[in-house]
């Protein structure tokens, strides 16, 4: 065949193979152009799934008459004008290409009118042909109808799903344009039938029951508030304290420069941030915005504009993870407060209501890294016990001096501790709060200058398999670094020589087992630092106090002051929470009081 110049319309209908893959993708860029035109309100309203009928409806700045055909021809666009401009895109469109290829697939009606003109005017396309605009009625904005989506392309008409299905994937779209856009209103029909309706969100309050209405209620109860700056670099938005988490990752909304994308360095950090305060396995959930330069930033390069790339990839991954790997660890025993100069801080300005139903409340930072305050108030509250007992009468005046949990009460049922701080009750699962105090120690040691270890007076014994003894010599090696010596003693039973201090109380058998069971798992492809610090988070667990171990109070409060020093406290590291805080108000709505 002879090489020849295809038809344009044949070139539109190419293009519309990369842009327009399903209805939810008409969606998303015709509300892409109606956010570009400054609309304040966004309808959209589809039949059956979106294959009979897309119509897009908004109060956005309009187009001219003699605009309407140029929209429509290949290449025309009015966001950009020179290579220069396409190095830093601020709009959401960028290569006039949407609606050219959009007419070529289906059979359009385009409708516009700006504000200052007396009427508006209509464009209808149909099999590729551009009829001229005559007059028609319609308010300030543009409505945009695509009827029989991929009515000429059969192969491609056969790709779509259920109605119920192509529905959905356009839902889920707008929902995500919606948290992009708060000041925005937006509404959905499906079949006549409104499905969503979200009002501007301008307030916190209004921006709270957008997320509410579209991350869910539980998200929004947990959230963290994220507003931190770096040079040209700002994050803000909302992350999920780590006990809320999913098992997909379908709370994940992200956010450049108001253009939602999926990317590999953005989900990297993020997942480093997250590593260890989470459920194996489990996902994180957030709503977060990323505005730099657009200069920073290559917006031109995936077809659909999920994706970007950033010039300065090491900076950006890097401002991302510390922000939220700070943010985390700080939102410890001082979870919610206010804090200056950290990145998380919590979502202002919420209902007592909410306060309430939080798991933690606002309390003091602890004095310091290592608090001599806190040591200070711990002998003051050691002079008090010694002089008259065990009650510690809390004056108002002078709560502000105890430290943020508190002092131990009592110990419940040898699995929670009871403790007195100054907003209440304070309750702690003592398994997992020491572990998580051991399993950072550990991490710091081995940062430092690897785990320190001890060696055994008398060698302990443990009865293992034979193929746990095997894996135990093959690992020899890499279980000295983590401060283990063992020799073989049998076909089935090891001698274990020595073991890091922090674990010498420690049960062996358990420990040794799953130490042994880690390294087994631990194919050589997952990178050691991880899988350092999966072994080292078995080590914690088996190594720290166990239920119904008995503490004294004195111990209990040695626990309480290491918690407070502790980072990432708030979960244990296999992510559960480590202490709730029942304040006066709480206990007092138990109980009715004040009512
Ligand atoms: P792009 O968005 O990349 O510029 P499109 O094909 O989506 O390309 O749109 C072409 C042009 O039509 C836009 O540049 C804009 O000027 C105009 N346009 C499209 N939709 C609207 C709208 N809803 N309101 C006002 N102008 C619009
Ligand atoms: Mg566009």
């Amino acid at each position: 065949m002879p090489i020849r110049v295809l038809s344009d319309a044949l070139i539109n209908q190419i293009a519309a193979g990369e842009v327009v893959e399903r209805p939810a993708s008409v969606v998303k860029e015709l509300v892409e152009n109606s956010l570009d035109a400054g609309a304040r309100a966004v309808r959209v309203e589809l039949e059956q799934g979106g294959k009979r009928l897309i119509r897009v409806t908004d109060d956005g700045s309009g187009m001219a008459p003699g605009e309407l055909a140029l929209a429509l021809s290949r290449h025309a666009t009015s966001k950009i004008s020179s290579l220069e401009d396409l190095e830093s895109v601020g709009t959401l469109g960028f290569r006039g290409e949407a609606l050219p290829s959009m007419a070529s697939v289906a059979r359009m009606t385009l409708v516009s009118r700006p504000a200052e003109a007396e009427h508006a005017w209509q464009v209808v396309v149909r099999d590729g042909q551009v009829a001229d605009p005559e007059p028609a009625a319609g308010d300030a904005g543009t409505r945009v109808e695509l009827r029989d989506l991929f009515y000429n392309v059969p192969a491609r008409r056969k790709f779509l799903r259920t109605d119920r299905t192509e529905f959905g994937h356009a839902d889920e779209l707008l929902r995500r344009m919606a948290l992009g856009a708060f000041g925005v209103a937006f509404e959905l029909r499906h079949n006549g039938r409104v499905v969503r309706a979200l009002p501007p969100a301008v307030t916190v309050e209004e921006r709270q029951k957008r997320i509410a209405a579209l991350c869910g209620e539980e998200f929004l109860a947990h959230v963290l508030r994220v507003d931190a700056e770096a040079g040209h670099l700002r994050l803000h938005g909302w992350v999920a304290e780590p006990r809320y988490n999913r098992a997909q990752a379908d709370r994940q909304f992200f956010f450049v420069n108001r253009r939602m994308i999926r990317d590999r360095v953005v989900a990297h950090a993020v997942r480093q941030a997250f590593r260890d305060v989470l459920y194996h396995g489990r996902h994180p959930a957030f709503v977060l915005f990323l505005d730099m330069p657009p200069s920073g930033l290559d917006v031109n390069v995936h077809p659909q504009k999920h994706e970007v790339r950033f010039r300065d990839q090491r900076a950006v991954h890097d401002f991302l993870y510390s922000t939220l790997h700070r943010g985390l660890a700080e939102s410890g025993v001082g979870a919610g407060a206010l804090r200056p100069g950290s990145g998380l801080e919590q979502n202002a300005g919420q209902s007592p209501e909410r306060m309430a139903q939080q798991p933690y409340i606002p309390v003091g930072r602890p004095a310091g890294a290592g608090g001599a305050g806190i040591a200070e108030q711990a002998a003051a509250y050691a002079r008090l016990v010694t002089a008259g007992g065990n009650v510690v009468p809390i004056a108002a005046a002078e709560s502000e001096t105890f430290p943020p949990l508190g002092f131990a009460l009592a110990q419940l049922h040898g699995v929670y501790i009871l403790a007195q701080n100054a907003h209440g009750l304070v309750l702690v699962d003592m398994h997992a709060a020491h572990e998580r105090i051991t399993y950072e120690r550990l991490k710091a040691g081995l940062e430092q200058d690897g785990i320190k270890s001890q060696a055994l007076l008398v060698p302990v014994s443990v009865h293992v398999s034979g193929r746990e003894a095997d894996l135990a010599e093959q690992h020899a090696a890499r279980l000295a670094e983590l401060g283990v010596e063992v020799d073989r003693a049998g076909p089935e039973s090891l001698l274990v020589r020595r073991v890091p201090t922090l674990l010498q109380d420690a049960d062996m058998t358990a420990l040794l087992s799953d130490l042994l069971a880690d390294l087994a798992a631990g194919d050589g492809s997952r990178r050691l630092e991880s899988e350092m610090d999966e072994v080292l988070s078995g080590m914690a667990c088996h190594g720290s106090v166990r239920a119904n171990r008995q503490l004294t109070v004195a111990e209990m409060n040695a626990l309480l002051r290491d918690m407070e020093r502790t980072e990432r406290i708030a979960q244990c590291n296999h992510g559960r929470p480590t202490w709730v805080q029942l304040d006066m108000q709480a206990l007092d709505r138990l109980f009715l009081r004040g009512r």
